[in-house]
């Protein structure tokens, strides 16, 4: 039989222990929704203050809805997966259009909504209306296979309504939403993937604990395998001083973003003779190689990217399709992807503009 949880010891820890945020604050339905999607896969440190500038820029659903996309993806710039700040943009659009710009209460509706999926439909559900709402995100996850000690593999589809189903068990009838948020922060804190059991509330009764399975669970089947990415990129800027950018189109990894134009190239970098020829070919421009600028090493989903940057320069200002000459001033305003926006930053450091 399962133990029972100790919903009385964590609701008192996290009422003491919480941490200050800014999306605490005020827990509006926008604001947590918006905060909940910035947090997946992003540290708490670096989502605050998107967050604070996003809620300076967007204020309301309506806002957002009626933001121009651009704006939006300059808003999100360098917090990475773009899709995310795309579907709020499209969701806010739905909610302005089908709830007269307010989020709606019932499960079913927040579903319908585009990028609210089951946990944010929980979090907005539970810490926002304050409703009875479990909200699974992988630090629940990891707290509950370990509560439990479930040994079973948490990628299997059987496993996961487990969890959701004791999440949902768990909820008392008197402010559920404080254990909700709890079993969060338990997990973002002290149930992390090195557990800092000593300092946990719940290890009086947690079966994990107990049975020493702490550091084995959660179980995973299915691990993660990284790619490695090498590219050449060309900064190519011509004589009125403009660089050549390209505006990534819709459906494209990075789309609604900017980038130089890059090539793939070995693990070594290609050969600044070899990169004009590749200029020439598929840009049809004819460059001249200026020199190579230090090495950038980002990641982005399951890529490792090594970028290798050169600077060419270009007599005319020909046109080249699916890209613009851009100044200074305009690429100021544009948003780039991670790995060209540090390239972007090291040239104009660099004042090669
Ligand atoms: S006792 Fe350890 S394993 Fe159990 S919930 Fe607390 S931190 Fe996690």
């Amino acid at each position: 039989m399962d133990p029972k949880f100790d919903e009385i010891a964590l609701k008192d820890w996290f009422n003491k222990q919480k941490r200050s945020l800014p999306w605490r604050n005020n827990p509006s339905p926008y604001a947590v929704w918006v905060s909940e999607v910035m947090l997946q896969q992003t540290q708490v440190a670096v989502v605050i203050p998107y967050f604070q500038r996003w809620m300076q820029l967007f204020p309301t659903i309506e806002a957002l809805a009626t933001a121009p996309l651009d704006e939006v993806i300059k808003a999100w710039e360098g917090l990475g997966y773009y899709s995310r700040a795309r579907n709020l943009h499209a969701g806010a659009s739905v909610v302005l259009s089908h709830y007269d710009g307010k989020l709606p209460i019932e499960a079913s509706e927040l579903a319908k909504v585009k990028g609210i999926g089951p946990y944010t439909v929980g979090a907005i559900r539970s810490f926002a209306f304050h409703q009875k709402a479990a909200a699974v995100d992988g630090n629940v996850m990891r707290v509950l296979a370990r509560y439990y000690n479930i040994e079973e593999d948490i990628c299997q589809p059987k496993t996961l309504k487990k969890i959701w189903y004791l999440a949902e068990e768990i909820l008392p009838e008197n402010e559920s939403w404080v254990l909700t948020e709890g079993l969060i922060e338990l997990g973002a804190t002290v149930c992390t993937k090195k557990p800092k059991c000593l300092h946990c509330p719940l290890k009086k009764t947690c079966q994990g604990y107990i049975q020493g399975t702490t550091d084995e669970l959660p179980y995973k089947s299915i691990k993660m395998k990284t790619e490695k990415l090498y590219r050449a990129v060309a900064v190519v800027r011509n004589s009125a001083g403009k660089i050549l950018v390209k505006h990534v189109q819709t459906g494209k990894v990075m789309s609604g973003l900017h980038e130089f134009p890059y090539f793939e190239s070995p693990s070594d970098g290609i050969d600044s003779e070899e990169l004009v020829n590749q200029i020439k070919e598929q840009l049809g421009l004819k460059v001249l190689w200026k020199g190579g600028l230090p090495k950038i090493q980002h990641s982005f989903t399951r890529f490792q990217v090594s970028l290798f940057p050169h600077n060419f320069h270009c007599r005319d200002e020909c046109e080249v399709s699916d890209f613009q000459w851009m100044s200074a001033e305009d690429m100021k305003k544009i948003a780039f992807s991670s790995g060209h926006r540090r390239l972007y930053e090291m040239i104009k450091n660099k004042c090669i503009f």
